[in-house]
């Protein structure tokens, strides 16, 4: 395949076990999202978690809030077929049932727990329960003792609180632990996991931008900061928080993956801007061909060009690609032609060539 590949070597951190995927150790980037139903309707948890595998979701979280949510969770975990994440805050009782119902990790924000006794039965239960703790800390569950200081920046503060926590951790023996610090900022994002990455080198980090709004907003700053942070080699495990249908997280978590050249489950669509050179309909075209590259698995990169004469050689690099001219289309690869179609029949050839060649 002609994907480009990142190549950046990245720092190998612990491993850390969630359920059947690994995160960190030389593990690749692996995508989660989080439930958006109650939890406390099992149906549509596990319904809402089966989209979400389908979509290439590889760990999912889901909102232990209370006893009535508590009561579905076994089930959840027990029918979910990815490993589910309890999402606990402030009552540490309930992060202590979720160890004994199945939860395959559990995401907790010290910060928020109440007390280092609480704290320390929650990490017990885990291990006794064998499962890793993704420590969390945001703005609103910082260690008490950074949150005050006046003297420290809002980076400085995630990153000690951080730190302290992880060590509280590791001097009770508890080394399973995967560190989020989130923010809803792009450059705070960035900077407090490059600190992280540099101070606590061997933790694994589970990234994105926390809050970071609508699916167009949404998806511009988690691209700017987690993508940035994976081309430096940061991030061993992400999720892009979007006010959207979560399925949507996890389309994008994956395109950026694939753009920054770390995996690639999908095809990706090369499809030139268009200019006064264009000879044919490629918006209409190209939007008929994403559409169909929907049903194909094979991750190839498959072009869309507006003119013969350019559009060949300007998407070289792709598996395959149509260009379009005056009623007909030129369907090639590696920058040559195959063959020239109708341009009513491109679609449908481009994507006979497809099933021939990458099925
Ligand atoms: S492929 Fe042709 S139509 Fe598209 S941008 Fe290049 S020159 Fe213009």
């Amino acid at each position: 395949m002609t994907a480009e590949k990142n190549p950046v070597a990245r720092e190998l951190t612990r491993p850390v076990r969630v359920g059947d995927v690994t995160v960190g150790g030389d593990a690749p980037v692996s995508v989660q999202s989080m439930c958006t139903t109650d939890t406390a309707d099992a149906d549509a948890t596990l319904s809402q978690i089966a989209r979400l595998r389908a979509a290439g979701c590889e760990i999912v979280r889901v909102a232990v809030p209370n006893a009535a949510a508590l009561d579905s969770f076994g089930r959840v975990c027990a029918e979910s077929e990815l490993p589910v994440v309890a999402d606990i805050h402030f009552d540490h009782r309930l992060a202590i049932e979720a160890c004994r119902r199945g939860a395959s990790a559990l995401r907790v924000n010290p910060g928020n727990i109440g007390s280092w006794e609480r704290v320390d039965a929650v990490i017990d239960e885990a291990g006794a329960a064998g499962i890793p703790i993704r420590i969390g800390v945001n703005a609103g569950s910082l260690d008490p003792a950074f949150a005050e200081r006046g003297d420290l920046t809002q980076v400085e503060k995630l990153v000690g609180s951080a730190a302290s926590f992880v060590e509280h951790f590791r001097a009770r023996g508890f080394l399973d632990v995967v560190l989020s610090a989130k923010a809803h900022g792009v450059v705070t994002t960035v900077e407090v996991n490059r600190a992280l990455s540099r101070e606590l080198p061997d933790v694994p980090l589970h990234v994105g931008v926390t809050e970071a709004g609508g699916a167009r907003q949404g998806t511009v700053k988690n691209a700017a900061a987690v993508g940035a942070l994976l081309m430096e080699g940061i991030g061993n495990t992400i999720r892009l928080s979007l006010t959207a249908d979560p399925v949507e997280e996890v389309n994008v978590a994956w395109d950026l993956l694939s753009a920054v050249g770390l995996r690639r489950l999908r095809p990706e669509m090369v499809s030139c801007p268009t200019c006064g050179r264009c000879q044919w309909d490629l918006m209409g075209v190209a939007a008929e061909v994403e559409r169909r590259l929907a049903d194909v698995r094979a991750p190839i990169s498959v072009a869309v060009m507006g003119c013969v004469v350019n559009g060949p050689g300007e998407a070289r690099d792709a598996d395959i690609g149509l260009a379009g001219g005056r009623g007909r289309a030129v369907l090639f690869a590696g920058g040559e032609p195959i063959r020239t179609v109708d341009e009513a029949d491109a679609v449908d050839e481009l994507f006979s060539e497809i099933d021939r060649r990458f099925s």
